[in-house]
């Protein structure tokens, strides 16, 4: 076959076989198919979609190039979550443990941060000393003994995924639904789970703007876990403004920390509980979304579900001793209102991109991540501001960045002077 000929024949709208999907993706994995080439099928993809038949072949291509995980004890709930993307997204490291703590198994394959949106890896990565990158055996030992393990896809796990997600970071190709759905998907398949609940964020700040899209993208994932056995809920929640109080690199560590110490704020708080309940009622712990509310805040409060959290790091060979003491930023800057009013809306795509800005994400191939940046919100949608009150906090270890981003934050908020009101949860299918 010859990669050229095979792009031409989707960019002029044809359909490929199974047959020609699988030797793209193990020709690009080989190296035989360049960069340039893969870029260029992805854009295909991205403006030519593909039918079910081909998504299908695509999503066991990838779950193909590496090795799926197989749990023998039939009596083990093996479940995962997973979202869309987002900012101050850190979801995943709240609810893992807790449903650890709750027995059941969560072997989660994460991803690094997305155009502007956040990565698990990479907030996880600001702890010293944390591997992401653990063998098949490993990882169904960490499991087996702690009941948890967030990783990153390998050249044994997921490579397909790990090698097109940088590629797609680089080359403005993610907001696509086949390769969203490919994505997510050929990892959560991979880990070869029970039960899968995920997270489709819309919004201004997400790769989905609008819920009908969302639905769009919803019944796709569904079709893909039929087609695959693997049973898919979903919840829709808004990405028009940041998720807590923080989004960046170790902050949203910190902060995470935090809500597993039961004192975390009501956003987060209310979207791990929903997500949370999907999983408890199926693994039959709980009959209705109250009890596993119930459940989940009886971990938090009991200091089980940090304790979970703390023995995962460990378990990976992170310091959080050492994270304590060395995270910190060397410079901040406060952004103020202009004018008294109420917090109306965020533009919050441009907030993530500030972020990468900040050395949060990656805005070359060879980024360096700087971990002591991040942003403090302090107002969200809704609230009273007074002239010259703070509503970001920016930090980083970078003076000139900083300041390219606060500049880039000055017209990331409308206020008005009516009530706001904002809704986090907005569907559930
Ligand atoms: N998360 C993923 O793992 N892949 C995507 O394409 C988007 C979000």
């Amino acid at each position: 076959m010859i990669p050229s000929s095979l792009i031409s024949k989707k960019r002029d709208g044809n359909n490929l076989s199974k047959e020609e999907i699988s030797w793209l993706i193990s020709s690009f994995l080989e190296g035989k198919v360049s960069d340039a080439q893969m870029a260029s099928f992805l854009m295909t993809i991205f403006y030519q979609g593909m039918n079910d038949d081909e998504l299908f072949s695509l999503v066991e291509t990838m779950v193909k190039s590496g090795s799926t995980l197989k749990f023998n004890n039939s009596k083990d709930f093996i479940a995962d979550k997973h979202s869309t993307g987002g900012i101050g997204d850190k979801i995943s490291l709240i609810l893992v443990p807790i449903l650890a703590s709750l027995n059941i198994k969560i072997p989660m394959i994460a991803g690094r941060a997305l155009a502007f949106t956040g990565g698990t890896i990479d907030k996880l990565e600001s702890i010293p000393g944390y591997k992401a990158a653990q063998s098949l055996k490993n990882l169904k030992k960490l499991v087996h003994e702690n009941n948890c393990a967030i990783i990153a896809q390998s050249n044994e796990i997921c490579p397909a995924d790990k090698k097109l997600y940088k590629l797609r970071d680089l080359t403005g190709t993610i907001p696509s639904n086949p390769l969203i759905c490919s994505s997510i998907m050929s990892k959560k398949i991979s880990e070869g789970i029970n039960s899968l609940v995920l997270d489709i964020k819309v919004g201004n700040g997400a790769f989905i703007k609008n819920l009908k899209d969302g639905e769009t993208l919803a019944l796709l994932m569904k079709k893909i876990g039929n087609y695959f056995n693997l049973k898919t809920e979903i919840v829709f929640s808004s990405m028009d403004q940041p998720l807590g109080n923080y989004a960046g690199l170790s902050c949203e560590i910190h902060e995470s920390m935090n809500v597993l110490s039961d004192n975390g704020p009501n956003d987060l708080l209310d979207l791990t509980y929903k997500l949370g309940s999907k999983i408890l009622i199926q693994a039959k712990k709980v009959d209705n979304y109250d009890e596993a509310k119930q459940l989940q805040k009886s971990v938090l409060k009991n200091g089980k579900a940090l304790k979970k959290f703390e023995d995962m790091i460990q378990n990976q060979g992170g310091d959080l001793d050492k994270f304590i003491k060395k995270r910190k930023p060397h410079f901040e800057k406060n952004i103020l209102a202009k004018n008294d009013g109420i917090v109306k809306n965020f533009n919050t795509e441009k907030i993530g991109w500030s972020l990468v800005e900040l050395g949060c994400g990656y805005k070359y191939k060879n980024s360096i991540l700087d971990y002591s940046a991040g942003i403090q919100f302090l107002k969200k949608i809704g609230d009273s501001v007074r002239k010259g009150e703070v509503i970001y906090r920016i930090f980083n270890s970078n003076e000139k960045k900083l300041d390219i981003a606060s500049k880039h934050l000055k017209n990331t908020f409308a206020l008005h002077n009516k009530k706001s009101n904002f809704r986090l949860i907005l569907n559930e299918l």
